[in-house]
């Protein structure tokens, strides 16, 4: 039985008072036996802070990108021995705006999973289609290839320790979510490649989030899919009562 997630994406947004405060606000709220997870994707700033704070609690902390190699002449980044270090969990890997305006590539992401994988973080793995490649009916050709290029190399059982989020490009931020049943039937489609190129298995163990304006009012309806396993959530994650919220939606 796969656990849903719920992660909150801050993207670089909050100052760390704002955001110690966040996790003191939320931390005890969520049910001890949550039936979903519930992680925090902060900026790497306060992620020693946060960490800090929510220890002992059923609240995980992520960070939002890493570098692949554990040290060196690498200004500015952040490397996976680091995060572990730290105590984080999770890390964001590919998201669109990394891969649209950072120059990430199926190719590095995929190193940064391995990376992450090799230091026991666990990798929430974003793919997505543009809206031109959804209006080209590229949409599955589009995640089919971005999941492969991002697991490529790994063992089976590498594969099942990943998160995949399905992020529609064109629904990220916009205020336009995909209709719960074409999520659904996207992450199908990813589950579909799971299983062609490692196992059923394997398909069945990992979990599939939904990521593009998800909401309190639209949580419900995408928990209830059979292929979403929870939601990588921008916007409406910066809110402690919104985010406890979705939390609870699937409590
Ligand atoms: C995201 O940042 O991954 C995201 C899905 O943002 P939003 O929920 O604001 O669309």
């Amino acid at each position: 039985m796969r656990k849903p997630i719920i992660a909150g994406n801050w993207k670089m947004n909050k100052t760390k008072s704002e955001a110690v405060s966040f996790v003191q606000e939320v931390k005890n709220s969520i049910p001890s036996a949550s039936k979903v997870e519930a992680i925090v994707c902060s900026p790497d700033l306060f992620l020693d802070a946060l960490v800090q704070e929510a220890q002992g609690t059923d609240l995980k902390i992520a960070a939002q990108n890493m570098h692949f190699e554990d040290n060196g002449a690498f200004t500015g980044e952040t490397s996976p021995a680091a995060l572990k270090d730290l105590g984080v969990e999770y890390v964001v890997i590919g998201h669109s705006e990394r891969r649209d305006m950072f120059g990430e590539t199926d190719e590095s992401v995929n190193k940064k999973v391995k990376a992450a994988l090799s230091h026991g973080l666990t990798p929430i793995i974003c793919v997505g289609e543009t809206l031109e490649e959804r209006e080209a009916n590229k949409t599955n050709d589009v995640v089919t290839t971005q999941v492969k290029g991002a697991l490529e190399g790994l063992s089976e059982s590498d594969v099942q320790k990943t998160v995949v989020a399905y992020e529609p490009v064109w629904a990220i931020g916009t205020g336009k979510t995909a209709s719960s049943e074409d999520a659904n039937e996207t992450c199908g489609v990813i589950r579909e490649v799971l299983s062609n190129t490692f196992s059923a298995d394997t398909a069945d163990a990992v979990q599939i989030q939904y990521g593009g304006s998800v909401k309190p009012a639209n949580i419900e309806d995408l928990l209830g899919q059979q292929d979403i396993d929870g939601a990588l959530v921008g916007g409406a994650s910066l809110e402690a009562d919104s985010f406890l919220k979705l939390v609870e939606a699937g409590n």
